[in-house]
């Protein structure tokens, strides 16, 4: 069957060959996880459509790990792009595009002040920066699992391997070539667990932040009552409360996690949607942390007192403008947020029914757009059992088996849909599983 897969596509397979030659890794999900077994290269994307060089169309579910919640192509972003570019295209210059894009960001994070940057890794970095110099503390709390960009703050225990009690986590580098330092120095909690909150009280005295991302993505859903006590725990001790958002800002509801779990954090990171399909991230937060990135006008005392946060394209004219006009629409169509809603309902109850069918032990979640797939799942709560629980090698085959009925999976990911789905394209993504299933068991 595999070799039926690669068979349809000959153009894609040589590609993928030749990138090896010169590109470290032939797409980036290469690079990203696994060596993908069934990569694409992509010669058109249309709406939920995405057509390989072979001239295979698929119903993309990836969404691009994030930005396309309109869809790819879409034309809000697309004019405004080409009216950014016919207007010349600065960067390091202010532009209307740049001040719209943080005017509707602080907007749906009220009473905060906003720092753009080119990526959700950088406005991690930045929020993490910006929590040492407002404290003057050094140490970073993080969640086992939670993944915040490639950084090496950011990928301690980030995913795959974990060390230490599972209530609580030693922290383990996930990159080699990480600094040891700051690998070391990195508390490692557990969400969900009251005794990660009195790990925080413990280590107060050199926290200088937490940072959680409040709807894991890993496990999907959230705790609203954990993240209640979190906040309280670390506004009593001083420590800043970082929620990273960069996966769900303006996807589960136009804002974020924390207007659905009523938690406000002191800074918010957020990434992928906010750039309208163009690199871009952000932070926003009180104005007093974020305040910490103002320059006080001289160069020898801001190097004591202020955090700096620059990046040349950092709030680029381009850029701004794609994420402004996204976020626009989504603000202005609110009809979005609840058709996604209904659309994941209705996909979740179609994949489970098929599962269920056939009795698998294949547990199927999803909410507000985000959806996985995991199988031999027992639904264990900590992010570490369910990996080690979790029989990759069939999510592995089971996105090739999608691919000969159109639907393109990322193998190991989070699932995403968008705003250019479809009820036909759902339809046809249930097929595709139901068949996919009936093959995968009788193989
Ligand atoms: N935070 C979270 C929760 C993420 O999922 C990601 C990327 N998937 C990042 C941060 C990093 O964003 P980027 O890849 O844009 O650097």
């Amino acid at each position: 069957f595999e070799r039926e897969l690669r068979d349809r596509t000959p153009i894609t397979g040589a590609a993928r060959r030749d990138a090896a030659r010169y590109l470290v890794a032939p797409t980036h999900f290469d690079r990203f996880v696994l060596p993908a077994a069934y990569p694409i290269v992509v010669a058109k994307a249309s709406g939920s459509r995405l057509t390989d060089l072979d001239g295979n169309e698929y119903v993309d579910l990836s969404g691009g790990f994030g930005p396309h919640l309109l869809g790819y192509g879409h034309p809000v972003p697309a004019a405004a792009i080409r009216r950014a570019v016919d207007s010349g295209g600065v960067n390091a210059l202010g532009s209307p595009a740049e001040l719209t894009l943080a005017r509707t960001l602080t907007a749906a994070f009220p009473a905060t002040l906003a720092v753009l940057a080119n990526s959700g890794t950088e406005a991690v970095q930045m929020a993490v920066r910006m929590a040492r110099a407002h404290t003057g503390r050094q140490r970073v709390a993080k969640f086992e699992g939670h993944y915040h960009g490639f950084s090496d703050q950011g990928m301690v225990s980030s995913w795959f391997r974990y060390r230490g009690e599972a209530n609580a986590p030693s922290p383990v580098a996930n990159s080699a070539g990480a600094q040891h330092s700051v690998v070391d120095q990195t508390l490692v909690l557990q969400y969900g667990l009251d005794e990660s909150l009195h790990r925080i009280t413990d280590a107060a005295g050199d926290l200088a932040c937490v940072i959680v991302e409040p709807m894991p993505s890993v496990t999907g859903g959230f705790d609203a009552g954990f993240l209640r006590r979190l906040a309280a725990t670390c506004r009593a001790h001083g420590v800043l409360l970082v929620f990273d958002e960069v996966v769900t800002g303006f996807r589960v509801t136009y804002g974020g996690v924390q207007h659905l779990a009523g938690v406000t954090p002191d800074l918010t990171c957020l990434g992928k949607i906010i750039g309208g399909g163009l690199p871009c991230g952000a932070v926003v937060g009180r104005p007093d942390v974020v305040g910490v990135a103002r320059s006080s006008g001289d160069p020898f005392l801001d190097v004591h007192s202020r955090a700096f946060v620059g990046g040349t394209m950092s709030g680029n004219s381009i850029t701004a403008a794609a994420g402004a006009a996204v976020l626009g629409h989504l603000r202005d169509h609110p009809g979005i947020y609840t058709g996604l809603e209904r659309k994941t309902a209705w996909l979740v109850g179609e994949l489970r029914s098929h599962v269920a069918a056939l009795g698998l032990s294949c547990e199927i979640s999803g909410q507000r757009s985000l959806l996985g797939i995991t199988f031999d799942y027992a639904r264990p709560k900590l992010i570490r059992d369910r990996l080690a629980g979790s029989h990759t090698k069939a999510n592995i085959a089971l996105a090739c088996y999608m691919r000969k009925h159109g639907v393109y999976l990322p193998e190991l990911h989070t699932l995403m849909i968008g705003d250019a789905h479809t009820d036909a394209d759902l339809e046809l993504v249930g097929r595709a599983f139901a068949q996919s299933l009936a093959e995968m068991t009788q193989a």
